[in-house]
């Protein structure tokens, strides 16, 4: 598998010096399995990127896009409106989402369409399917994909996407329990070799009025890498208003619990080899 983030940042986009490193755009990433199919986790407005060059690749496998919601904020789907892919005529795109296929498709016309965009969504060019998530497993090609609802208002989910014996764990919109730990998630994690978590508030900030939120930490990122026992915590959604300095010294933090602790950055390529 390869994943490429196009957007780690949560809310709302941000820009200017201080995003550089880490970059402004909100969520989305691509994955490619090992046959090459694309799965889209979420259409934040770094999807727009994703569209540009999978427009360029004209590979004609590329052509059926596999998009995943965790959810509806509007970070997390922002970017459809921008999505070249969604004009083409030759591209199909299927929609999967914890919703019904009803709602999902109401959803993304009413983002698209009525005051507030002026195409509407029924009448972009790509053909589209809906899917709800089963309440199991289930697969796009040869990726397993596994789930959980994470404690965020009006609900999100946690994927998790294996091939071959290598597994990537996307938990971004997420808040820790009061006590304890997110056992749930802890086994959802488990020897992942990738976890990307929510890291949008400092535990200070957290602390002072942010509870209730929906929202986590890089310190409790850091305690379920560990119990799950996970390779590469990759800390994302960051919140916009730290800087490429603030997040560098959250890293930093998190180093000192969990070594192998990395921030998205959005243009960044992972890639896992299958083990068999
Ligand atoms: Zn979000
Ligand atoms: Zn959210």
């Amino acid at each position: 598998m390869e994943l490429t983030f196009w957007g780690v940042r949560g809310s709302v986009p941000v820009s200017g010096k201080k995003y550089v490193k880490y970059g402004g755009h909100t969520p989305c990433a691509s994955l490619f399995s090992s046959d090459k199919d694309l799965i889209v986790i979420d259409a934040g407005t770094g999807i727009m990127r994703l569209g540009e060059s999978l427009m360029k690749n004209r590979d004609k496998k590329y052509f059926h896009i596999h998009l995943v919601f965790t959810h509806f904020h509007i970070d997390h789907i922002m970017g459809l409106p921008f999505f070249p892919s969604l004009f083409s005529r030759e591209t199909k795109v299927s929609f999967y989402s914890p919703l019904k296929p009803g709602e999902t498709q109401k959803l993304l016309s009413t983002l698209m369409g009525g005051r507030f965009f002026p195409i509407p969504f029924g009448k972009t060019g790509a053909e589209k399917n809906f899917m709800e998530v089963p309440s199991g497993d289930f697969h796009i090609g040869n990726v397993r994909i596994s789930h959980i609802p994470l404690n965020h208002p009006q609900g999100s989910f946690a994927y998790r996407f294996s091939e071959k014996g290598r597994s990537i764990l996307f938990a971004t919109d997420t808040e820790h329990p009061e006590e304890g730990i997110d056992e749930q998630l802890v086994s959802l994690a488990k020897k992942a070799d990738v976890f990307i978590y929510d890291a949008t508030f400092t535990p200070g900030e957290y602390k002072k009025g942010r509870k209730g939120w929906g929202h986590s930490t890089w310190k409790q990122g850091t305690r379920i890498a560990q119990k799950s026992g996970v390779g590469k915590l990759y800390l994302s959604h960051f919140n916009p208003s730290h800087s490429d300095k603030k997040i560098d010294n959250i890293i930093r933090n998190a180093r000192e619990v969990f070594p192998e602790t990395y921030g998205a950055r959005e243009g960044a390529t992972l890639s896992l080899k299958g083990c068999s």
